[in-house]
C-alpha cells in the first residue's frame, strides 16, 4: 500500500530515517554519533536520478562530502549507491564517477562503500567492485545480502580480493527463485555468510537491528577473539538506537548510516516498509481522510 500513500505523508513519517536535506544536516548528525563514540557513514541520496548530468552532480557532492568531512575533522567514510552514479544509464559513465569519488577518498584517507541494491544490480555491482579493485583501489567495500541465495558463491568468488564487506538481510522485494523470503532462513543464512567472511579473514560489517543477530554476532567475533578493530557492528540513523548504545557501551565499534539529500522518496518507502508499527500510523491517517471526523460532519 505505501506507493498509494500521499508523498508529504511518506515524508513525515520518514523524516526520523533522514539526516535532512543539506550535507550540513547530516555533519551534524554525525558530530553527535561522533560524541557517543560511533562512527558513520554517510550517505548522498540520488538513486532517482534520470540523467548522465544528474548522476554526474552525485558524483561531485560525494566529492565535497570527504572535503566536509575532512575540515570538520568527523569520524565517518561514505556509502553510495551505484544507481545514483549511473549505473542504469552507463556502466562506464558509473565507473568514472566511482573512480572519481574513490580518488578523492584515498587523497583524504578516507573510505567508501558500495551498497547493494536490486537484483538486477548485482553482477555489475560485483563487476564493478572487482575492477576498481583490480585497477589498484584499495579503499572500496561492498554490501553482501543474506537473503540471496547466491550470496556464499559470491564470498567464494570475491575470496582473493579480500574484500571489506557489509552484510545485511537486503531490503529489495525479490522472487523465492532468487531470495530466500523466510525470516529464519534469511537470519541462517546471514550466520552462515558472516561465518564465511570471517573465515575468509575479511574485515565484516555486521549491519542489523535485529536483536537475535546481533547477539549472534557478538557471540561469533567473542568466540573468534576478535579485536575492537577487527570487525565493526552497523546501524541505520533513527532505528534501534538503544540497541546500538547497548553495543557502544559493550566497547564494539558501531557505524550509524546517515542519509541526506533532495532525493528522500524511495529510501524513505523503505524504511516504511519495514517499520513493525507502520501499518497502525498509515491505517489510522487513510481511515482519518476516509471517514468523516464527527465534528466535521456535523
Ligand atoms: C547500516 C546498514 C546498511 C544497509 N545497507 C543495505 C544495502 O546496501 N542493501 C540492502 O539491500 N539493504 C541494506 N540495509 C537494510 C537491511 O538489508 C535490512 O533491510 C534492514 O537492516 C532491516 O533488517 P534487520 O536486520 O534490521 O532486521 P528486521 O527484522 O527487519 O528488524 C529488526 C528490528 O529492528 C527494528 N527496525 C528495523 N527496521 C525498522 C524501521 N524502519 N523502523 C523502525 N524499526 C525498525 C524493529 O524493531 C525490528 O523488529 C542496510 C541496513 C543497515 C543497518
Amino acid at each position: 500500500m505505501l506507493p498509494a500513500v500521499p508523498k508529504p505523508l511518506v515524508h513525515m513519517l520518514a523524516q526520523r530515517y533522514i539526516a535532512g536535506p543539506t550535507l550540513e544536516d547530516a555533519c551534524r548528525v554525525v558530530k553527535t554519533a561522533n560524541a557517543e563514540h560511533k562512527l558513520g557513514t554517510i550517505d548522498v541520496l540520488g538513486e532517482e536520478i534520470r540523467t548522465r548530468d544528474e548522476a554526474r552532480a552525485i558524483a561531485g557532492a560525494y566529492r565535497d562530502v570527504f572535503e566536509t568531512i575532512e575540515r570538520q575533522g568527523l569520524d565517518s567514510n561514505v556509502s553510495v549507491k551505484l544507481t545514483g552514479l549511473g549505473l542504469k544509464l552507463d556502466y562506464d559513465l558509473c565507473r568514472e564517477n566511482l573512480e572519481s569519488v574513490v580518488r578523492e577518498a584515498a587523497r583524504r584517507n578516507n573510505f567508501v562503500r558500495i551498497d547493494m541494491e536490486d537484483s538486477s544490480t548485482t553482477d555489475d555491482t560485483l563487476r564493478l567492485y572487482r575492477d576498481l579493485r583490480e585497477a589498484g583501489h584499495e579503499n572500496l567495500g561492498v554490501v553482501l545480502q543474506a537473503y540471496l541465495r547466491r550470496t556464499l558463491d559470491d564470498i567464494r568468488s570475491l575470496g582473493d580480493l579480500r574484500p571489506s564487506v557489509r552484510i545485511c538481510k537486503g531490503i529489495y522485494v525479490e522472487p523465492p527463485e532468487l531470495a530466500y523470503q523466510g525470516y529464519g532462513e534469511v537470519r541462517s543464512n546471514f550466520i552462515r555468510a558472516l561465518e564465511a567472511l570471517l573465515d575468509a579473514d575479511c574485515y565484516v560489517g555486521i549491519a542489523t537491528h535485529d536483536e537475535w543477530l546481533v547477539s549472534e554476532g557478538r557471540r561469533i567475533v567473542a568466540r573468534r577473539g576478535l579485536g575492537r578493530d577487527e570487525y565493526e557492528f552497523q546501524m541505520l540513523y533513527g532505528i534501534a538506537e538503544a540497541r546500538g548504545n547497548r553495543l557502544v557501551r559493550e566497547g564494539h565499534r558501531l557505524r550509524i548510516y546517515v542519509p541526506f539529500g533532495e532525493h528522500w522518496y524511495a529510501y524513505s518507502l523503505r524504511r516504511l516498509q519495514e517499520n513493525p508499527k507502520i501499518a497502525g500510523y498509515i491505517a489510522a491517517d487513510t481511515l482519518g481522510r476516509l471517514v468523516p471526523r464527527r465534528n466535521g460532519s456535523a
